[in-house]
């Protein structure tokens, strides 16, 4: 069976996270939260105290990065590894999440992570969510999906994901952040989060999270199909 590449792309706290998770579970595919790799670049570069503004420090620190994703078998969860470490609660801390548009501006950040990106990506069969992933890391994915919600739906989902792991922080400075990362995200120079021309939309203010995964499913499942008749053709 000819496996596909699914591009998940739109606005943080639309829901992408768990709709790809669910979705590859689904499919037996696997997942890549390539939103993760852009935060554990910036951990990195906050705790070797890297300036943004310095490209040769920039690339120097890029060389000595490196990101997997590993299963634990007792969350059931797939984290995130900085060099060895399990950065997976601190790469989704606030601290992180005000810094992390800044860093995925640059040019050689963005360069290393979707040649990352897209190695992950060659032996088809995944789930991979962002901002350029139907634009940029994989134009050519079979299935693309562009979510969008309302900021204070956006932000009370990420308030109680927050919550869950600890941070307790007032909706104003999580729509602030939202915001911002919105503006930084969508103005930046180098692969702007937009809706790819093919993407299919998709508003999650007002359905649930069964019903989004279980939309994507569908429309997966019929892109299977039919790249698998055309091959037989
Ligand atoms: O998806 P998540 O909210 O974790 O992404 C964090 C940030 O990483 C985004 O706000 C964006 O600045 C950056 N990002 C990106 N391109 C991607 C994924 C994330 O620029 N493909």
């Amino acid at each position: 069976m000819k496996k596909i590449i699914i591009a998940i792309d739109g606005y943080s706290g639309c829901g992408k996270s768990t709709t790809a998770k669910i979705v590859a579970e689904k499919l037996n595919y696997v997942y890549i939260d390539s939103g993760a790799m852009y935060r554990a670049v910036t951990l990195y570069f906050l705790r070797h105290q890297i300036p943004l503004d310095d490209t040769e420090a920039v690339i120097n620190a890029l060389k000595r990065i490196d990101i997997r994703f590993e299963y634990n078998p007792h969350t059931h969860k797939s984290e995130t590894y900085l060099n060895g470490e399990s950065v997976e609660g601190e790469v989704r801390s606030m601290a992180i999440s005000d810094k992390v548009s800044d860093v995925s501006k640059i040019h050689e950040v963005r360069e290393a992570l979707v040649m990352l990106q897209q190695r992950l990506g060659l032996q088809k069969g995944i789930v991979m969510d962002g901002r350029d992933i139907g634009t940029q890391v994989f134009p050519q994915a079979e299935l693309k999906i562009f979510m969008e919600a309302d900021i204070d739906i956006r932000a009370e989902r990420r308030q109680a994901e927050l919550l869950a792991k600890g941070e307790d922080l007032p909706l104003s400075d999580i729509i602030q952040n939202l915001q911002k990362r919105d503006l930084i995200d969508t103005q930046r120079s180098e692969s702007p989060l937009r809706k790819a021309d093919d993407a299919i939309e998709l508003d999650s203010s007002n359905i649930t999270i069964e019903e989004q995964t279980q939309y994507v499913i569908e429309l997966a499942q019929k892109v299977i199909q039919e790249v698998n008749v055309m091959e037989l053709v």
